[in-house]
């Protein structure tokens, strides 16, 4: 039906590789183009539905007031609420947040779980703001962004920067201004108010799950791999941690400030207690210093960008070494560089699987909180594996039987679920 629809719509050229919209507009691109998809459902999913840019006050602890600027952006709502986390920083704008809403679009999809995409952000670095600021900050976006979030809507979680206490803030604004607790409103919540067990794990234990996948896949024996993980936030130190659990050898690990290095691996407690000795990863005995950008080319079997966009381009594809990158980051690797690693013979796990444990622990805690009956650790860890196996090995299926990349497997069944979903739906009125 959408197919007999004319539709004239510019198409945005490629000039920029480091403009994540384009980029994520481009991964969409190819999946249509193998799907066949009709010019009509193509110009559905290739645009966001709803972007909001807000801009408000914050009272400053000094007395004075400083203005902000927010985003929050619905990719798509077409298989349920849109579901996306929040980030805190200095550079983020529309663009890179339109990025993040698509790819949570696809992630949803291509685990199956009943969710649209949506991201938000504020720019601003966290680390500038007393606690307090960043209490006030946060709870004026909440209400700022309150017009399009509730638990049928739109539902945030964390991102960067953004933590477990700020979705306390958020989970109480938005629930003040109604005057009754509404804890399904935001994901990532702490236990006492309706989070959920194994969501703070969740992303990093993903990325375990799928980086053993992998191993399986390419005949790799974990105790034999070792591995360089980029960004120690959230993300990066599970992964590092869980991976270590499983077997890996961990040589590396950076946060903003840089990374260490170890051919013989890294005890991973013992890095944890001198973090939080010292307060940073820097120093760790028997590691050496390597840059952020070194990390990336050190001589590992796996990488794990957990970090921010743009990290894999066109200047570092052609150095990387290892034979496996699981993408826990959202959009470490730019298109351009993506072709470059194909041709290597790199295998690429897409960040739209290999990070998609905390959603799929999210619409856990939605479901709890939705039902106000909470589920056991060990239940919520079965599950994801459950769910995370299941979609690698969909994505695995679909890339070699068109013989392409795992990216665009991923793609191929996520954008072939939402588009059929629309296609069902039909276009309203
Ligand atoms: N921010 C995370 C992501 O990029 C989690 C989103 C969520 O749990 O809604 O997938």
């Amino acid at each position: 039906m959408l197919g007999s629809i004319p539709v004239t719509s510019a198409v945005a050229p490629v000039l920029d590789e480091a403009n994540p919209w384009l980029n994520a507009q481009r991964q969409f691109d190819n999946a249509a183009e193998i799907l066949k998809l009709t010019p009509g459902l193509r110009a559905v999913l290739r645009q966001v539905r709803r972007e909001l840019v807000v801009r408000f006050p914050v009272k400053l602890d000094d007395g004075g007031l400083r203005m902000f600027e927010g985003y929050r952006v619905q990719h798509n709502l077409t298989r349920g609420p849109a579901k996306g986390g929040l980030r805190f920083h200095p550079e983020t704008n529309i663009d890179e947040v339109k990025a993040l809403a698509m790819w949570m679009t696809w992630k949803c999809a291509l685990v199956n779980i009943p969710f649209g995409g949506a991201k938000g952000g504020v720019v601003v670095d966290p680390a500038t703001l007393s606690h307090r600021e960043l209490e006030r900050l946060t709870r004026r976006f909440a209400s700022e962004i309150s017009v399009l979030v509730g638990p049928d809507s739109d539902i945030p979680a964390p991102d960067v920067n953004t933590s477990a206490e700020i979705m306390a803030w958020i989970m109480d604004t938005i629930s003040m201004e109604h005057g009754y607790s509404i804890p399904a409103v935001v994901t990532g919540k702490p236990l006492e108010i309706g989070g959920s067990e194994g969501r703070p794990s969740a992303t990093g234990r993903g990325v375990t799950i799928v980086a053993l996948e992998a191993c399986k896949r390419l005949h790799l024996d974990p105790a034999e791999c070792t591995v360089a993980v980029q960004g120690f936030g959230n993300v990066g130190s599970v992964s590092a941690e869980l991976m270590h659990d499983a077997g890996f050898r961990i040589c590396a690990v950076s946060d903003v400030f840089g990374g260490i290095y170890s051919p013989v691996g890294l005890d991973m407690r013992a890095l944890q207690d001198h973090r939080k000795a010292t307060g940073s990863i820097k120093d760790f005995p028997g590691t050496h210093y390597v840059s952020n950008s070194e990390l990336l080319q050190l001589p590992v079997d796996v990488l794990v960008p957990a970090a921010l966009e743009n990290q894999i381009t066109v200047r570092n594809a052609g150095h990387i070494h290892a034979k496996l990158i699981i993408e826990g980051a959202n959009g470490p690797t730019t298109p351009d560089a993506d072709a470059i690693l194909e041709r290597r013979g790199i295998t690429l796990v897409p960040d739209i699987l290999a990070n998609a444990g905390g959603v799929t622990v999210s619409y856990f805690e939605w479901v709890q909180d939705l039902q106000s009956f909470f589920w056991e650790e060990g239940e919520i860890n079965r599950r994801l594996e459950r769910i995370l196996q299941r979609a690698f090995h969909q994505m695995c299926d679909e890339a070699d039987l068109h013989g392409v990349s795992l990216r665009l497997g991923a793609y191929l069944v996520a954008v072939k679920r939402v588009a059929d979903a629309t296609a069902v739906r039909g276009i309203y009125p």
